[in-house]
């Protein structure tokens, strides 16, 4: 089915919902064949604007909801979509949904674990807290393709050592892979943003490499590891955990948090829940 009727675009397209519409169609095809949806599973797409990966993910026979915030444009995705079979729409606010209410009960799906495959090209002003949000719910999701500024991309798939790395990449790679995928030049939109995007893929660990911590302690220690990023972890950790104790897990108190690695984060969180 082609995307629904997109006439002026521009005009529009709503800054506070953070409208870019994708219009390139190679673009939407690279996103739909890395989603790769299929009939039987269950697809959400957050923020489907004027249906460009709408269209494509209901065409595959998927069980697909979508929640878009905007209430302007959801006469026309009702017009385009309701009669599709599987298709649900969801006037709502991404940040305030309740995932869990879209799985599945019946007793051909019974397993409530990784069910849900979410996608979006996500309204840049809402993506780190709804990604936070989505990692909270990590336990049903199989899969979340997005595309977000390259920005936020890259602070997601970063690695220790480099400037990027932080509480965004620690927490989405502790809960799950994560994928760069590619970039998206400004021009596939309409109208065009000022930086440039990227897809990425998160998959929810079903066998996670890491060892298991209690996630809000490591939530905390890596906030307050990063609170001041030229800081020595000596400084930033001293109301968590002293220095020595730093030493005996074999981490230098003179180093900065950017210099850590996941397993090291998590040996530390480990170590001060032993104590608390
Ligand atoms: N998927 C369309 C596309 O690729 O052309 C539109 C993408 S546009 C970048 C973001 C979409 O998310 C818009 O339709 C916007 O109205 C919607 N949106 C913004 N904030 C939202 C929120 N909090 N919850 C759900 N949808 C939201």
């Amino acid at each position: 089915m082609p995307p629904m009727s997109r006439q002026p675009l521009e005009n529009r397209a709503r800054k506070r919902f953070g409208q870019n519409f994708l219009h390139d169609a190679a673009v939407i095809d690279r996103i739909i064949a890395s989603v790769y949806p299929k009939a039987g599973q269950r697809v959400v797409e957050i923020g489907p604007g004027q249906g460009a990966l709408t269209a494509p993910l209901s065409d595959s026979g998927c069980t697909l909801d979508v929640i878009e915030l905007d209430r302007d444009l959801i006469p026309a995705l009702l017009a385009a979509f309701s009669l599709k079979s599987g298709f649900t729409l969801h006037n709502a606010d991404a940040l305030d949904f309740d995932f869990s209410s879209l799985l599945s009960t019946t007793l051909a799906v019974p397993n409530r674990q990784h069910q849900l495959r979410v996608v979006g090209n996500l309204p840049y002003n809402i993506s780190t807290p709804l990604i936070f949000k989505l990692l909270a719910n990590s336990g049903i999701i199989k899969d979340m393709h997005f595309m977000l500024q390259r920005e936020v991309v890259e602070r997601l798939a970063a690695s220790p050592g480099n400037k990027n790395w932080g509480r965004l990449g620690i927490m989405a790679q502790y809960q799950c892979k994560v994928e760069h995928l590619f970039d998206v030049p400004p021009h596939a939109f309409s109208p065009q943003p000022k930086v440039q995007s990227a897809i990425v893929r998160l998959t929810p660990w079903a066998d996670s490499p890491w060892p298991d911590c209690n996630e809000l302690l490591l939530r905390k220690l890596v906030k307050a590891a990063f609170a001041h990023r030229r800081k020595t972890l000596r400084n930033n950790l001293k109301e968590i955990i002293d220095s020595s104790r730093l030493e005996a897990l074999g981490v230098n108190p003179g180093a900065r948090a950017e210099t850590l690695e996941l397993r090291q984060f998590i040996e530390i969180t480990n170590a001060i829940h032993d104590k608390s």
